[in-house]
């Protein structure tokens, strides 16, 4: 079996067995951070993400936006667990002819999207490389209380999205702003039940929190909100790299969350029991076929 027949799911699952965890481990693989037991009242997030060229962006693109992508996945994964970015290491794959200006360039976008987040870059690793590749491995903290996974949703809750979603790759995916206070505005306000980062596609995201919390979603079409680059709905609903917020709450909360006059989330559609599955409905009420909208996938 090669990895593009099994899948990177279904790979990443069967990794898992490889290994034991013992009682400080809170979460393991499967959410959008590591999260370790470490304080009475704090955990540890812990996550990493690797960028390549010719994969997460191309070859001649500004390196400064590059560096600036490289760090803030990371600091998007910390936000969807609730958490404040904090430390970071950052680990390079240079061609041998890699210009050292052209480092520069890349270290300047990453310091300038660290230092308005707050976060220390500490170390890293460097090494040869065919391609440039970029590896960012951070640290996060978050109070046990405002801690938020991808499994806490139930039938009922609303679902709400942070921001208009489609046509990443026009741009936004190496300039969106990591949704740091937004999250943070949400947990330290409201008891949210489930929360992910937007990467891979709203669908197959959503689909994670439902998997993960054994639940269904009705979502409605017409209630997505659609970048203005987006070019039609399906790339709002999969193409992935939107790093906006996508997550649940129950009913009450969610009215007085469209009350509050700081930020706008967009409610999309509700959790359902985990027999009706995930259906979209359009502007009549009528159900649309989700098997071709598909997100992100390496293999
Ligand atoms: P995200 O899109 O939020 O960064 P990913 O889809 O990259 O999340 O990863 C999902 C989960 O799988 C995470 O918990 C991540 O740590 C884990 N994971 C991904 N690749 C590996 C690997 N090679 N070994 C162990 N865990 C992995
Ligand atoms: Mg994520």
């Amino acid at each position: 079996m090669r990895v593009n027949q099994i899948g990177e799911f279904a790979l990443i699952a069967g990794l898992k067995r490889h290994f034991k965890l013992d009682a400080s481990v809170k979460k393991g693989i499967g959410d959008d951070c590591a999260v370790i037991d470490f304080h009475a009242g704090r955990y540890l997030l812990l996550t990493c993400d690797m960028l390549l060229e010719g994969v997460d962006f191309r070859r001649g693109e500004d390196l400064r936006l590059v560096g600036r992508k490289a760090l803030g996945c990371s600091i998007s994964d910390i936000a969807a667990c609730g958490g404040k970015p904090r430390y970071a290491l950052v680990s390079l794959g240079l061609p041998p002819g890699f210009r050292t200006r052209d480092a520069d360039r890349l270290y300047k976008g990453i310091a300038a999207l660290a230092s308005q987040f707050g976060v220390n870059i500490v170390g890293g690793d460097t090494s040869r490389s065919s391609r440039l590749i970029i590896d960012v491995s951070m640290l996060g903290i978050v109070e046990k209380k405002r801690l938020v996974l991808r499994n806490g949703a139930r039938p009922g809750d609303i679902i709400f999205v942070s921001g208009a979603l489609g046509g990443s790759i026009r741009g936004k995916h190496l300039t969106f702003k990591p949704r740091v206070s937004e999250a943070r505005f949400l947990v330290e306000h409201y008891k949210v039940n489930a929360m992910i980062d937007i990467s891979d596609g709203l669908l197959q995201d959503l689909d994670h929190i439902l998997t993960q919390s054994r639940a269904g979603a009705c979502i409605f079409k017409e209630l997505i909100p659609r970048a203005p680059e987006a070019k039609s709905f399906r790339e709002a609903a999969c193409m992935g790299e939107d790093f906006e917020l996508l997550f649940t709450m129950g009913r009450r909360e969610a009215e007085r969350l469209c009350r509050n006059l700081r930020y706008r989330f967009f409610p999309i559609g509700e959790v359902t029991p985990e027999k009706t599955g995930l259906r979209l409905l359009d502007e009549k009420a009528r159900l649309l076929d989700t098997r071709r909208l598909k997100g992100y996938r390496h293999f």
